[in-house]
């Protein structure tokens, strides 16, 4: 997560291997910075990678925890963290995830649709 701590600032945003993050307001896909081209929902329905979903903040900089692998399987440590010059990018309490699952994640994320 990205706190209210947050000056944006924007150097986190091209860090992203997954393009998790977004500006405060800016809609936000699955499929962008991605290989998904539809996702699957908990209800069963299908949505267009590329639907604009609705910002997770409108005042700050946010990450979308979907699409959040905490960069494993790209770099060694979190890349936003690492830039931001306030450290307000955090590891959230609520959304915790083992190693195996964010690496899991990344392979659904980045998984080349066969022609
Ligand atoms: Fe906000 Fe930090 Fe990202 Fe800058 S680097 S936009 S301060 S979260």
């Amino acid at each position: 997560i990205i706190t209210d701590e947050c000056i944006n600032c924007g150097a986190c945003e091209p860090e992203c291997p997954n393009t998790a993050i977004y500006e405060g307001g800016a809609n936000w896909t699955w499929s962008g910075g991605t290989h998904l081209q539809q996702v699957e929902l908990e209800d069963g329905s299908v949505l267009a990678g590329d639907a604009p979903q609705e910002p997770v903040s409108n005042d700050f900089y946010y990450i979308v925890p979907g699409k959040c692998t905490e960069c494993k399987g790209f770099h060694e440590e979190r890349q936003c963290a690492a830039v931001c010059p306030v450290d307000c990018c955090v590891p959230d309490p609520d959304y915790e995830e083992t190693e195996e699952e964010l690496l899991t994640k990344k392979a659904w994320l980045h998984a080349e649709v066969e022609a």
